[in-house]
């Protein structure tokens, strides 16, 4: 039994020394955030890197959803088809930009919106789509975008799984009106806290530019409401330096994913989600598995998460519960049928994932998961 706690993840950081060259002219400039020089270098490498138009920095990803919806200026009452199926944090941004939130279900093959689902859910009320790239499976971005042309809508991707992916080779902010990436310390890139707001239209980085400084426009000008959601200048150092690292990071997971899977392949009783779509460049951040035997499936995951725990590894129930259920606005909105969603929410579980994961520590997971499964 390892002595030491395994978490479902591990922040990549750089070379402590590596860091702090990179911070010291700071004590010069004395400029610590305000779009300082990092930021403005963190900005360009990062669409150079993602291929994308334009890019927009934010505090966390989650003011970079909240700013993004707020600058398409959506009529208040507006209707947002959405997944229950991901972190809280899609469905908050949607309520507090005063909008509602239609739940649409997933499909369980790679729990994405069920592009299928879409057309029935619309009324005249609706503005958006806002999809969830889950675990980096890049939702069916052509069905979604040939939706909203058809109907007129926009279409808003919470791309916080989905960092340095490709389909079909183009960089996955390139879909939709709005992508947003996170860069919270979990996820496979970070800033420590951080995330970004991607988009073609030109107009949208200096909307975006003042949304994040409060609205101010000018010295004299508060053009809009707008929030404080700026990155700083040591979050920004963070970003330059991760970024030197994250395609060996990407490799490094891709074979941890691949030791898992092997490893678990003939557990029947399990679905593992394989991310090996040709057309797909994946940044394996996560390695989710199903428990779906037939009665117990829920029971199972549970049993694994808490045996996990006593062996000092900390699996995560990733999403549950969906978000159509937090107890802050259960059956306040439409009600939907989300009979996948909460299939997949009951039976979920996502395992540790980070480049220095040692498969000695796999091996003790694969043989807790055995032993629930078979109760040998
Ligand atoms: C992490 C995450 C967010 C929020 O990003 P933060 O940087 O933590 O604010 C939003 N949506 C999804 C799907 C996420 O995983």
């Amino acid at each position: 039994m390892p002595n030491k706690k395994i978490m479902v993840t591990r922040s990549s950081m750089p070379k402590f020394d590596e860091y702090v060259e990179m911070i010291r002219p700071l004590w010069d400039t004395h400029w610590l955030t305000n779009f300082g020089s990092y930021y403005k270098r963190l900005e360009k490498e990062l669409k150079q890197y993602l291929s994308v138009p334009q890019i927009s920095l934010m505090v966390n990803g989650h003011m970079a959803l909240e700013l993004a919806i707020q600058a398409m200026g959506f009529p208040e009452g507006g209707e947002v088809i959405t997944t229950p199926f991901t972190f809280i944090s899609t469905t908050h941004a949607i309520i507090r930009n005063k909008l509602v939130p239609v739940f649409c279900d997933i499909k369980l093959s790679d729990c994405t919106i069920d592009e299928n689902k879409i057309e029935d859910l619309i009324t005249e009320k609706t503005v958006a789509v806002l999809p969830v790239h889950v675990y980096g499976n890049i939702c069916n971005v052509r069905k979604i975008q040939e939706i909203a042309d058809k109907y007129n809508i926009k279409v808003i991707y919470d791309a916080a799984h989905a960092f340095a992916e490709t389909l079909d080779g183009i960089g996955v902010g390139n879909f939709g009106d709005i992508s947003v990436f996170s860069f919270h310390a979990t996820k496979i890139y970070n800033t420590i806290e951080g995330g970004a707001v991607v988009f073609k239209e030109e107009s949208f980085y200096k909307k975006l530019h003042d949304l994040k400084n409060f609205g101010i426009r000018s010295e004299s000008i508060v053009a809009e409401i707008g929030a404080n959601a700026k990155l700083n200048e040591f979050s920004a150092a963070m970003g330059l330096c991760n970024l030197k690292s994250i395609e060996k990071n990407i490799s490094a997971r891709k074979r941890l994913v691949e030791y898992y899977i092997q490893r678990l392949e003939m557990i029947k009783e399990i679905k593992i989600y394989r991310f090996n779509k040709d057309n797909i460049k994946y940044s394996f951040g996560y390695f989710p598995i199903l428990f779906c035997s037939e009665v117990n499936g829920a029971d199972i995951r549970d049993k694994v998460y808490e045996k996990l725990k006593e062996h000092n590894i900390y699996s995560r129930k990733y999403f549950y519960p969906i978000t159509a259920d937090a107890a802050c606005f259960k059956n306040k909105y439409k009600k939907t049928s989300l009979e996948n969603a909460r299939y997949a929410g009951d039976r979920v579980l996502a395992l540790p994932l980070y480049p220095e994961l040692e498969h000695e520590v796999i091996d003790e997971i694969i043989s807790v998961i055995t032993e629930c499964v078979y109760g040998v």
